[in-house]
Formats: C-alpha cells, structure tokens, sequence
C-alpha cells in the first residue's frame, strides 16, 4: 500500500517579489506574499540574501594584486574580477581551467560563487553572503512562523553534467540525515549514510525557482520531516579526502 503521508511533499513559489536591494527585510517581503505554516522549509536563492546584505559591487572597487593579474591572462578573465574571487576565499583549489576555491566560509565552487546573471548594471558583480547560515538565522528569527530556512545556490557538480541547487547555509533545519545505526532490508546495519537532506531540499527549491527571469527566488517546501540538529554543509578540511588530492603535494596534509 501506497503511504500517502509519506508522499505529501508540496512546492510553492512565492510570487511577486520585487526587485531585491540593499536593506529590504527579506523576512518580511515573503510573509507579506505567503501564507507561511509552521513546518515550512522556506528557500531562498543566495542571490536575493545577497542583494538584500548589500553584497553587490562595482567591478570599479577592486584593485588586482600581481597574483590576481598572472591568474586572469590564461582564464580569459578581467583581472578586477579574479581580485574579487581571491578576496573571497580563503584557498584556491584550482586556478585552471577555471577558478575552483573554497570561500572565506567553506564553500567549494566555481569563481567563490561570484555572479553576473540577474544583477542590473555593467560592470557589477554580486558577491555570496558573507555568512549564509547566519543570513538563515536572521531570517528564521525574524518569521512568525516556526520555519527552517536554507540559503541556496545554483552550483555546478564535479563527475556530473548540469547544475543543480545545493545549500549554502540554514538555519532550524539540520544540514544532515544521520542513517548509521539503522538496519537495510537484510537487517545489515548502516555504518557510513550521512544524508544531505538540506541540499536535497535546495535541489527541489532550485528547479522550482529557475535560473532566468522568473523573478522566482523564493520556493516553500511543506509536508515534510526534516532534522532539526545535526551535521555539517562543508566538510572540515582534515576529512575532506577530495579536496587534500586538488593540492600541491608540497601544500597537502599528511594522510
Ligand atoms: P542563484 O541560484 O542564487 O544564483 O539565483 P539565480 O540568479 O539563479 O535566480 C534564482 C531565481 O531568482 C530566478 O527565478 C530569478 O529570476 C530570481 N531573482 C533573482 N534576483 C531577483 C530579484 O532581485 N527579485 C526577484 N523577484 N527575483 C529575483
Ligand atoms: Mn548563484
Ligand atoms: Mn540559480
């Protein structure tokens, strides 16, 4: 038999949101256009979070260092910009054939998440929150509702084609289903599954929202159980097995 209860996962986005600037209450934009229940996972694209921090910035502010200039030649790239990136981050991981690091956060992705698409103007950029679990917080609190709330990007995905929405932060939710302990169908106890539910989540948030000019930055997720404590979005850097192998050997830890 089929459980319905178990099927009951619904998607909403919330429409007509303005255009985000710097100093809108995001909190309070959404509440006034949704009917927000207690439960909700509410979704927000790092790219509005971003506009509403103030996280927007002229290409004009930044003056490249030696590095950020021998970087920018082979990358095809306005040195301002790989300026940015490096300002960003706090490890470069990759400086061909694009700029992988790891930002000031502990984020690993492509350019420290830096974005031209839907931020008006020429030479403008549109940083990352500086914090997005601490945007989450901010946001969680301020909402009449008890909600979880998850900060999430567009990111591209290493050995797999396409992009897809992954969370930068969150907040009421826990980033992680913890499986260990429970048993499979043949009574083996799981010993490893740490589930990212939380990027499962930004995933369906991401395909609800789309990249272009929907103007759809905000999905809400309701009829789920989530974890409410628990887990990590990025892993430490000593159990990060991938990330140690993208070093040079002289820079790696020792296994
Ligand atoms: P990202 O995934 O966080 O990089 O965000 P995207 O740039 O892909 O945008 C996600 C969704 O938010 C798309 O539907 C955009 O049209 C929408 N969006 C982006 N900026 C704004 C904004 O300032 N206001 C509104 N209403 N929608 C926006
Ligand atoms: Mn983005
Ligand atoms: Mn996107």
């Amino acid at each position: 038999m089929v459980d319905t209860l178990e099927l009951s996962l619904r998607g909403f986005l919330v429409r007509g949101l303005p255009s985000i600037c710097e100093g809108d209450q995001l909190a309070t934009m959404i509440e006034e256009r949704a009917d927000l229940q207690d439960g909700d996972v509410l979704c927000i694209a790092s790219t509005v979070v971003a506009k509403a921090e103030g996280r927007q910035r002229s290409l004009k502010s930044y003056e490249p260092s030696g590095l950020a200039m021998k970087l920018a030649g082979p990358l095809n790239k306005d040195p301002r910009f790989v300026q940015a990136v490096l300002e960003e981050s706090k490890e470069v991981l990759l400086t061909h054939p694009f700029l992988l690091v790891v930002t000031n956060f502990g984020h690993t992705c492509v350019n420290a998440g830096i974005d031209r698409s839907n931020v008006p103007g020429d030479e403008q950029i549109l940083l990352l929150p500086r914090d997005p679990s601490a945007s989450a917080r901010q946001i969680r609190n301020v909402l009449s509702r008890d909600c979880a709330v998850i900060v999430t990007d567009t990111c591209g995905r290493p050995f797999r084609c396409g992009v897809a929405g992954a969370a930068l932060g969150c907040a009421g939710i826990a980033p992680i289903r913890d499986w260990r302990g429970q048993e499979d169908l043949q009574g083996r106890t799981l010993e490893i599954t740490l589930e990212a539910v939380a990027d499962e989540l930004a995933g369906i948030a991401n395909l609800l929202m789309g990249e272009a000019d929907g103007g759809t930055p905000v999905a809400i997720l309701r009829g789920l159980s989530y974890p409410r404590e628990g887990g990590d979005l990025f892993w430490p850097d000593e159990k990060d097995m991938i990330r140690r192998h993208l070093r040079p050997a002289s820079a790696r830890p020792p296994v």
